[in-house]
């Protein structure tokens, strides 16, 4: 049977680390999670999309918390971080393997024994072979997020889209936990996203993605099918773009 047409050809994915934490134990990586995220990535990758995935460690480190909680400073911390993505990217790609989908690993720390390193013409190639491409550690640079990163590859890599999967359904004009009358964004411009510092990405991000043309859909992964809908042009979570 023919598979329904895809909106887009390549996409980056940008995962936080806290989407692989159980919220009941407190698992950094719970393996049921792991494997209902990479069942999803499956059907999408299915669809003979390319897709490139920005993977976050905050479920297992952050520089501005351990440099609250512990006095590490900033710049460890963040390294830190980084190296806390390369271990959920292990995790990923090995689930992502078991369910046959060829996927690589890259990383813009140098760890040759666990990773490629981060090169971006290898990345497209692998890309172009349908290999699922996980970038992993980040920029590579302290006092950045991954969010930055998605940005930041997902222009390197010429995608056309960056869809940040988190857990809420979009854009709110407040936090909806704490606002009854919070009211959701269907779309945004990046303008507005930037001046009413919306806290769904940060502000470095934002504009990467303003100045390389770059749209982000923020939506909720918690509900099953949800990336599959958002690559298929469901009306889904909240677009921001240059209108
Ligand atoms: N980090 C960094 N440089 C980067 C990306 C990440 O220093 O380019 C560090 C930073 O400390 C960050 C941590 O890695 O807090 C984990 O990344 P992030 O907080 O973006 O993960 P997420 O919230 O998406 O799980």
């Amino acid at each position: 049977m023919p598979q329904p047409k895809s909106k887009f050809r390549r996409i980056i994915i940008k995962l936080s680390g806290e989407a692989l934490r159980n919220p009941e134990n407190g698992d950094p990586i719970d393996l049921a999670i792991l494997n209902r995220i990479c069942k999803e990535l499956k059907a999408v990758h299915a669809l003979g999309i390319e897709i490139g995935l920005v993977i976050g460690g905050g479920n297992i480190s952050r520089g501005l918390s351990a440099q609250r909680n512990d006095g590490i400073a900033r710049t460890t911390g963040d390294y830190m971080g980084m190296l806390a993505t390369v271990i959920n990217g292990m995790a990923l790609m090995d689930s992502l393997e078991r369910m046959g989908i060829e996927t690589r690993l890259q990383s813009a720390i140098s760890m040759s024994k666990v990773a490629e390193s981060f090169i971006v013409r290898r990345a497209i190639r692998h890309l172009e072979r349908k290999r699922l491409v996980i970038f992993a550690a980040g920029t590579g640079s302290p006092y950045f997020s991954t969010d930055t990163t998605a940005a930041l590859r997902a222009s390197e890599i010429n995608a056309e889209i960056l869809m940040k999967a988190t857990n809420v359904d979009g854009i709110y004009d407040k936090d909806p936990a704490k606002y009854k009358e919070a009211k959701k964004y269907d779309k945004l411009s990046f303008i507005e996203a930037i001046k009413q510092r919306l806290c769904i990405m940060d502000s470095t991000a934002f504009s990467l993605c303003m100045d390389n043309h770059l749209p982000i859909l923020v939506f909720n992964l918690n509900q099953t099918g949800n990336i599959k809908k958002a690559v298929m042009g469901k009306k889904i979570g909240t677009l921001v773009h240059e209108p």
